[in-house]
Parts: C-alpha cells; sequence; structure tokens
C-alpha cells in the first residue's frame, strides 16, 4: 500500500442500494443516488445505477462532469443551485438542476439556448430548515417567470431538511410539500413529474407514515454509503454499515506512560484534552490526521480507543505493540469519509480483498 487509503466494496454499496431502491419502491417512492461524498467515482455511480436508482445527485458540477467523461449513462441532478459563473458546464452535462434564484434560472435559459439544449429545473422550497429554498409565497411568481423562459422545463419541485438546522421530515412538512405541489398544478395547468421529498433524514419519516402524499422521489448519499440515516446515525435493517474503510499505516507504537510531563499549553488544535495518570500503556501512532480528514468520525477497531489527532498523527491507545508498516481500518463516519474522499493525500481502492 501506498499511505493511507480508502477502501470501498462495491458490493456492499449495491446490496445497501438494492435495499433502499426496494424499500423506498413499496411507496410509490425513486432514489436519486448521491455521489458527493465519493467526488462521482464513476465506479460507484455505476454500481448504484445498477441497483436501481434512478437518477444521480451531485452538488458539484465536476464531480458531474468526472462521471460523465467516463461514460456514467444516467439521468444527472445538481443538487445545489448553479453558480452564475458555471450555467454552461451545468446545462452541458446535468439533465436537471435544483434552483431557487430567477436570476440564475435566466443565466440558465440563456446558457441552455447557446447550447441548443433543453434543461430540467426542480425548484426547491423552504420549509424550516432555512438552508435553500424559495418561500411558499414567493412560489407561484417564480414558476411563472421559469414558464416563460424558452429553454427551460419544470419537473418539479422539492425540499431539504436537517442539513442545516435539523429539520427534521415529518408528516406536517412533507404534507405540506404534497398541497404545494398540487396548487402549482392546479394554478399552472402543469404536471410536475418529480416531488423530491429530501435526502436520508427522511427515511424515518417514510418508514413510519402511512401517507407520503405527492413525494416521489428521495435523494439518497449517507444511507446507501454508510447504511445509516443522519438524525440519529442509527443503523439501517439489512444494510451494511462497512461499505467504506478507513486504513492508515502504523509509524511508531512505544510502550509510554498516559500523562505527559512539563508545563503545558494549548496544543496545535486549542486546550489540550486533560489526561488521567492510567500508568503505561501502548501508544500506537498513524499516519493519518486533520489534513486527511475528520478524526472524530473514526471508529478504531474494537479494543482500540482515539486519544488524540494533529495534523498528520492519529494517536491511539492500542492492545499491543503494532509493528511500524502494519496497517489499522477503521469505520468513518459521513465527516471522515467526506475528508479522505477529498484529501489528495488518500487514495482509493475499490473491491479490496478481505481478509476473512
Ligand atoms: C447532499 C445532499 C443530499 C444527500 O444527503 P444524504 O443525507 O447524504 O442522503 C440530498 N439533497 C441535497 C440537496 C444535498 O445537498
Amino acid at each position: 500500500m501506498t499511505g493511507a487509503r480508502v477502501d470501498i466494496d462495491l458490493g456492499r454499496v449495491a446490496s445497501n442500494a438494492a435495499a433502499l431502491v426496494e424499500l423506498l419502491g413499496r411507496s410509490g417512492v425513486s432514489v436519486t443516488g448521491v455521489t458527493k461524498a465519493v467526488l462521482g467515482l464513476p465506479a460507484y455511480a455505476d454500481t448504484i445505477v445498477d441497483a436501481g436508482v434512478v437518477r444521480l445527485g451531485d452538488s458539484r458540477v465536476e464531480n458531474i462532469e468526472r462521471m460523465r467523461c467516463a461514460g456514467v449513462d444516467a439521468t444527472t441532478v445538481l443538487l445545489r443551485s448553479p453558480m452564475v459563473s458555471q450555467v454552461d458546464r451545468v446545462v452541458r452535462c446535468a439533465d436537471i438542476s435544483m434552483n431557487t434564484e430567477p436570476t440564475v434560472l435566466r443565466a440558465l435559459s440563456h446558457a441552455a439556448g447557446a447550447a441548443s439544449k433543453t434543461h430540467r429545473v426542480i425548484l426547491m422550497v423552504e420549509l424550516g430548515d432555512l438552508r435553500e429554498g424559495i418561500a411558499r409565497a414567493d412560489l407561484g411568481a417564480v414558476v411563472e417567470e421559469l414558464l416563460t423562459l424558452p429553454r427551460l422545463v419544470l419537473a418539479g419541485i422539492g425540499t431539504n431538511l436537517a442539513c442545516r438546522s435539523g429539520t427534521v421530515p415529518d408528516d406536517g412538512n412533507m404534507a405540506e410539500l404534497s398541497t404545494i405541489a398540487g396548487d402549482i398544478e392546479a394554478e399552472f395547468g402543469i404536471t410536475l413529474d418529480i416531488v423530491s421529498g429530501g435526502n436520508s433524514a427522511n427515511l424515518d419519516w417514510l418508514a413510519a407514515t402511512s401517507d407520503t402524499g405527492r413525494v416521489n422521489d428521495l435523494r439518497l448519499g449517507e444511507a446507501i454509503l454508510l447504511g445509516c440515516e443522519p438524525l440519529h446515525r442509527r443503523p439501517l435493517p439489512g444494510l451494511h454499515l462497512d461499505a467504506f474503510t478507513v486504513v492508515g499505516e502504523v509509524v511508531e507504537s512505544k510502550r509510554k506512560p498516559t500523562a505527559p510531563w512539563g508545563a503545558t499549553a494549548q496544543t496545535a488544535f486549542g486546550p489540550a484534552t486533560p489526561s488521567t495518570d492510567r500508568g503505561a500503556i501502548w501508544q500506537t501512532i498513524v499516519a493519518l490526521g486533520r489534513q486527511d480528514l475528520d478524526p472524530d468520525g473514526l471508529t478504531p477497531p474494537r479494543g482500540t480507543t482515539v486519544l488524540a489527532a494533529s495534523s498528520d498523527h492519529l494517536v491511539l491507545e492500542t492492545p499491543r505493540r503494532v509493528s511500524p508498516g502494519e496497517t489499522i481500518a477503521f469505520r468513518p463516519d459521513y465527516a471522515a469519509l467526506l475528508g479522505a474522499m477529498t484529501s489528495p493525500f488518500v487514495t482509493t481502492r475499490v473491491n479490496p480483498r478481505r481478509a476473512a
């Protein structure tokens, strides 16, 4: 191996995606598979498309271009409002984009005209989480203008909850989204193909509700990647929690006291965590740090504890000496996975052979 890496088990990814496609399908809800945490990795995209996701969603145009260049064949959705400076790229690589700003819609229509394309739009509605979204009272005017723009088609509406303020998707806000869809259709005499109810945080609501209303799509990233829902980070039944593993290499392992000596002040990253004197332990250093990922999001193997992390050193307590050159595997949470996939120091290995 060369340095730190993320191991991706595509068999487990396929199994997670297929289970969620089946589960949501029972309620008439399709899955848009979200690829941003793996930067649009083409092998990941192909795997979830084969497992039945109907669209691929990503918040970054660079990732969608990467999938397109690799020949990934699926409908693509840009999940974040397009930057005005990127509209030309957006209409070329994305079939659909999620929008909230008339200024952006006008720029998109113009760019689509220049590229001789028609671009589909999902308008995002604000339902309380206070991230992106048009207020319900303003939606009619935006729809009215959109329908006059020659190169744009209104494909549907959507909302995003939980990500910024932790607002929980429930029967109240989901019913409101359904009502809004019906109102828009009645007012403008159109049909909305897509009513996208939210992200992995909607899975609790979906499991509990007796009426999904008009919601016919969810955009799932974390649930497919890590097999859990993001509101309480509970495992989802039947899904693999270990499709992704972060592997780091040991660079030092020594018997050391638990208590530092000398006068202590702040560490490289703020106040030191106080340590109680527990005598000597096996202290093992893995070459992973904050420049690679968010170390707080790593779950070490049983019997091993994370004691501290700086830019490049992950300090562990291990049950024994671990020789330099040996590796230790961790389970990443969403933040740690995002960091590791984005760090130039961490490589990616697809379908590693696993020890039995
Ligand atoms: C990232 C993102 C998602 C996916 O969220 P998960 O919690 O990973 O399922 C869905 N919708 C939008 C708008 C996003 O930005």
